[in-house]
């Protein structure tokens, strides 16, 4: 789950780390509101869950109450990369001087939380990290230690940071960490931390990703969830409880199990096709789930050939072969589907899904191949 720059920022300012006092808007009237009572100049900013709103044309700046509102009522409403904006945050404008990039990330060939500094602020980070890797400085926690005041004066150096900022700097740096820490964070970023004219660090854009498995200790967190921003096939899948990961691909997979999904994916790709998605449906699952996975594969426009591998353990094959049939009589299903069945009452699996006269297959490369086929058009 990621939450929306205005929410990461107030996370933020519970560690500390110093933010414009800006509030959200949802009409023009609201978003001049608030611009009367902040006075003075603001910047007028979608709040949807991707980067590279500024660019997009979703961030721009407002001399007056009455231009906010012209601004609102064109960011309200705007499409930004597939999402509607459905909200703005109106922050006082910051006088910027110089823009730094501050985040937090899992490591996970080192196991430790790195922070990364920048001195390439207010662009996106796999940019600076493709085109100038060497403008990217970064240091390694350690969990039992903490970030050390020598570590984050490190950075300080390390991104040219003038001398008189190095004790805000540490300060901000510690609060990310903590921040990145107590929320069970798989990401925490300051994009741009700023040096404004005033000679203050402000953290102008936040972001934070929330590790979706530690949710459940944090309700304060959890409740900021934006269900209304979200895209409908992962609210779908989290109600169901199904892992579901979008993928661009045109082979929709139906899989129990993460591990067999990602060989799964592998064999696909192998026999020259692409995946549409990584779906795990766990294990046990009984019909409605079935069914529900289903639903959303087959909401992805994407999709021309459906493949279903389960290896039944605790999962039935009988009770998964009732859950595609199930979902087949309730969905206008227009691609052809490939399943395979193995494991806890294949025959019976098998014998239901042969009635229907679907195509089966018992080997994993034979699915994926006849899959790939599918897909392409041919006739099974
Ligand atoms: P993003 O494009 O989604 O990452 O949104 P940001 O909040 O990072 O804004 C993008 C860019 O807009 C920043 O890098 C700044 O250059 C600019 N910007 C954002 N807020 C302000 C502001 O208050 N004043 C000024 N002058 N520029 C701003
Ligand atoms: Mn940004």
């Amino acid at each position: 789950m990621n939450l929306h720059e205005y929410q990461s920022k107030r996370v933020f300012a519970h560690y500390g780390i110093p933010i414009p006092e800006g509030e959200v808007a949802t009409t023009p009237a609201e978003a001049q509101a608030v611009a009367e009572q902040l006075g003075g100049p603001v910047v007028v900013k979608s709040q949807v869950l991707v980067g590279g709103r500024g660019k997009a044309g979703g961030i721009k700046l407002a001399g007056t109450p009455e231009e906010a509102n012209a601004r609102a009522e064109e960011i309200l409403g705007m499409d930004i990369k597939g999402l509607t904006v459905q909200q703005v945050l109106i922050d006082p404008a910051a006088d910027i001087q110089s823009e730094i990039y501050l985040g937090a990330v899992l490591d996970r060939a080192k196991r430790r939380v790195v922070l990364m500094a920048s001195s390439e602020g207010g662009v996106e980070i796999e940019q600076v990290a493709a085109e100038t890797p060497e403008k990217i400085i970064t240091v390694a926690v350690h969990p039992y230690l903490g970030l050390r005041d020598y570590q984050a004066r490190y950075l300080a150096e390390g991104i040219n940071l003038p001398k008189e900022y190095t004790r805000q700097f540490i300060k901000i740096a510690k609060g990310l960490y903590q921040a990145y820490m107590e929320s069970d964070a798989s990401l925490a970023e300051i994009n741009p931390l700023v040096i404004t004219g005033s000679g203050e660090l402000l953290a102008v854009d936040g972001k934070i990703g929330l590790d979706d498995s530690a949710l459940f200790r944090h309700p304060d967190l959890e409740a900021m969830r934006d269900t209304a921003a979200e895209d409908e096939s992962e609210i779908e899948a989290r109600e169901n409880d199904l892992t579901y990961i979008h993928l661009d691909g045109e082979i929709g997979c139906m899989v129990n199990g993460a591990g067999l999904a990602m060989a799964t994916m592998d064999i696909v790709k192998f026999y020259g096709g692409e995946p549409a998605n990584f779906l795990d449906i766990g294990g046990g699952a009984k019909a409605d789930r079935v069914a529900a996975a289903l639903r959303i594969i087959l909401s992805d426009e994407r999709v021309k050939a459906v493949l279903i591998n389960i290896f039944g353990g605790i999962t039935r094959c009988d009770e998964v072969a009732r859950g595609v049939l199930e979902a087949i009589d309730t969905l206008d299903v227009k691609v052809p589907f490939v399943i395979r069945l193995v494991g806890t009452n294949e025959e019976e699996g098998r014998r239901i899904i042969a009635e229907a006269n679907l195509p089966t297959a018992t080997s994993l490369a034979e699915a994926a191949q006849k899959a790939v086929a599918a897909a392409k058009g041919e006739t099974l």
